[in-house]
């Protein structure tokens, strides 16, 4: 066939990204600072379930905004000698569309591009933010659910939970550095939730250990399970669910969320390698 004859290639459209200003910073534990962002820009903002994420664009340093590329011909181009922004992922917390506000909630790990924007971040600074997606959507018909994350998943863990309707159980892992660290969570759910404090222990084994020594019903029973934590805990954790407890591929819904020694971790890491 000729290239003429050929049909359009579909393209994905992604809505373009929106300007948007801090309105208010909120440290809720120690470690974790609520970031609200606002503008016109948000009007129209669409979320499409639980667990999404967006992409935060951030200035490099040294500059006080935001450049974003354009469309050339050849695909995105930056103005000469401009860096493209920095980029990270986080996870669209609340959405509130009465007020065009946007909470995400930003875990100070270490040291880290994001970390350093968060930690300096004043009421009025500029960032982009493209639009909400890759949704977890919530089987509602399993037996029960396993929900397990370290911090970083806290955020996605509390839209899990908030959107999970009566009647239904759910057993939650989350690790945290320490008690302090610890968030009250909604839901309409049964949730049998443990906190796990990790200290100065490496991130992850506590987690993985929990669930490894959980008393769950298995395998007759159907869970639905969502595990989001460090890239290579959740190959841990992902191999003992389906090896150990003979959970169905299919009901897994598993993320690196960031990876030891590995900056700006794929947002797309499900590790089905694993
Ligand atoms: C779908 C998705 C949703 C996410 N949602 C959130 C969210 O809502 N809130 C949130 O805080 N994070 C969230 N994350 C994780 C966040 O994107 C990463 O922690 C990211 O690496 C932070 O960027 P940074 O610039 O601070 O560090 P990077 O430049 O990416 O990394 C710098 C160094 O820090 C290390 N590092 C990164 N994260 C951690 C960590 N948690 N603990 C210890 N060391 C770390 C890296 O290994 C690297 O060595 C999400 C990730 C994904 C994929």
């Amino acid at each position: 066939m000729q290239q003429s004859e050929q049909a359009p290639r579909m393209m994905r459209q992604r809505p373009p990204p929106r300007n948007v200003q801090v309105r208010a910073i909120n440290r809720i534990t120690p470690h974790m600072i609520r970031i609200t962002v606002a503008g016109d820009e948000l009007t129209g903002l669409t979320t499409h379930g639980t667990a999404e994420h967006i992409k935060i664009f951030l200035p490099q340093s040294g500059q006080d905004t935001v450049v974003m590329p354009t469309m050339g011909p050849n695909g995105p181009e930056m103005p000469t000698g401009i860096e493209r922004p920095i980029s990270r992922t986080y996870t669209p917390r609340k959405w509130n569309p009465a007020t065009n506000e946007l909470d995400i909630d930003f875990l100070i790990h270490g040291e880290g591009p994001a970390v350093a924007w968060v930690s300096k971040a004043k009421v009025g600074d500029k960032v982009v933010i493209s639009s909400p997606s890759g949704p977890y959507n919530l089987d509602i018909a399993a037996d029960w659910h396993l929900i397990a994350g370290d911090d970083t998943a806290l955020p996605a863990i509390g839209t899990i939970l908030e959107a999970l309707p009566s009647g239904v159980k759910a057993y939650v892992f989350i690790e945290v550095i320490d008690a302090v660290e610890e968030q009250k969570l909604e839901s309409k759910a049964e949730l049998h939730i443990t906190w796990l404090h990790r200290g100065k222990r490496p991130t992850g084994h506590i987690l993985e250990n929990a669930i490894r020594e959980a008393r769950l019903r298995m395998p007759t029973a159907r869970p639905a399970t969502w595990v989001a934590c460090e890239a290579n805990v959740m190959r841990s954790i992902r191999r003992h669910l389906i090896n150990d407890r003979g959970i169905d591929r299919a009901s897994l819904y598993t993320r690196g969320y960031w990876k030891i020694g590995e900056s700006d971790h794929p947002d797309h890491d499900t590790g089905e390698d694993a």
